[in-house]
């Protein structure tokens, strides 16, 4: 009752944008620090992306401006494959990897509540009990409500018929609505960090649309050259940015596939399911081979990634949260091919448990990285637009 009672507090805090204190600094966020120091004397990768013009605006480096420019970096590995300080060197730079660890820290150290930050840390056993525990409720309900998943479906039947469309609703409305909200305290208490750093002033006009167009372009997967980020080698590929779109893409039309059967089935009278051509059909279909090719390519290219590249110690919540999108949408175009076979049953089993445990984990994993950047490429371009105050270098 009292975890509750501190919940709703911080909650209301939050909401009347109340400040909530920066994490200490760790060993990860001194690190960034000193490799930027380093950056700061040598600015060789100023071009790269945006987080070289943000660090030509500080001589020092506080941990409210460490969490900012991580969160600026997108990995590409541009400037590790440049760098003359990159290990074996002594100076060991590898921003990156740095960066890295730090982004995980942040996703941690704002997640709302921050009790449950701690499932940052053990993802790979959260997305596990979460896809099991979904799974296991959907087979459980099955098998209660119809008695078997195995079974011929009678002509012109769907799976409404094995799950009411009401229970549907009722499970999975809850879970993601806390999704959402979990997901929008988390990245208020980031932004409340990091906006007196980069500023302190109000998004404008013109900053929102920079920002959205460098988040709806992954502009900052193209190396700062074009030619893209560094997987396997030092040879740059737009592979990545091509599969991130992919991704990306095909979950926003999965949403709104959702939010347009929604409106058919709540405001336009017109009763679920819907099938081709209907509109919710045919954006869940694209979106969904689009999710499915975009996650497992994705998937791949993490495979072959370059040891240095990132944080080891983040790959399982990396490759959990790829091999669920992948789940998902994989299940999600089986269903389709399997409606009015016995098989039916068991492909909706998997499909609504993968879906749960994606909703169920999306505030505590992975999918927190493109809140929290989307956040930090807002703030920068708030920032690029005031005077530098160190008078050198920048965009
Ligand atoms: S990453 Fe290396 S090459 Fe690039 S600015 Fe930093 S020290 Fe210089
Ligand atoms: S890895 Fe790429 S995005 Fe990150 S700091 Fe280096 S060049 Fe910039």
């Amino acid at each position: 009752m009292q975890a509750l009672d501190a919940m709703v507090k911080e909650a209301r805090q939050l909401a009347l944008g109340e400040v909530v204190p920066v994490p200490a600094s760790t060993a990860a966020e001194d690190e960034v620090a000193r490799q930027l120091q380093i950056c700061n004397a040598c600015r060789y990768c100023e071009g790269f992306c945006a987080v070289f013009p943000a660090m030509t605006r500080r001589l020092a480096f506080p941990t409210a401006d460490v969490h900012y420019l991580a969160n600026l970096c997108h990995n590409c590995g541009a400037c590790l494959h440049a760098c003359q300080y990159a290990p074996p060197h002594a100076f060991a730079v590898n921003v990156p990897q740095a960066m890295a660890r730090v982004r995980a820290r942040t996703y941690q150290d704002y997640a709302w509540p921050p009790v449950l930050g701690r499932l940052y840390e053990r993802n790979g056993l959260t997305l596990s009990v979460a896809l099991a525990g979904g799974l296991g409720l959907f087979l459980a309900l099955a098998v209660a409500l119809k008695g078997g998943l195995w079974q011929a479906v009678p002509a012109g039947g769907h799976f409404y018929d094995l799950f009411p469309h009401n229970l549907i609703v009722g499970l999975f409305a809850p879970v993601f609505l806390f999704a959402v909200l979990a997901l929008a305290l988390g990245v208020r208490r980031f932004w409340q960090a990091v906006t007196p750093v980069t500023g302190a002033v109000a998004v404008s006009g013109p900053a929102g649309a920079e920002a959205a167009a460098d988040i709806a372009q992954l502009r900052y997967l193209d190396g700062g050259h074009g030619q893209g980020c560094h997987e396997a080698d030092d040879g740059p590929t737009l592979a990545r940015r091509r599969f991130h779109h992919l991704t990306f893409y095909g979950f926003l039309l999965c949403f709104a596939a959702t939010a347009v059967a929604t409106l058919y089935h709540y405001a336009l009278g017109l009763p679920a399911p819907y099938d081709l051509p209907s509109l919710p059909k045919l954006l869940g279909a694209v979106g969904g081979v689009m999710l499915m090719v975009g996650s497992a390519g994705l998937g791949w290219l993490h495979l072959r990634r370059h040891s240095l590249h990132g944080d080891a110690a983040q790959r399982p919540m990396d490759r959990g949260f790829i091999a669920l999108l992948f789940l998902t949408s994989a299940s999600g175009l089986a269903l389709w091919l399997a409606r009015g076979s016995a098989a039916m049953p068991l492909t909706l089993c998997l499909h609504l448990g993968a879906v749960m445990a994606l909703f169920a984990t999306l505030p505590y994993g992975k999918f927190a990285h493109g809140i929290f950047r989307s956040a930090a490429l807002l703030r920068y371009a708030v920032e690029k637009r005031l005077p530098n105050p160190v008078g050198a270098g920048g965009e």
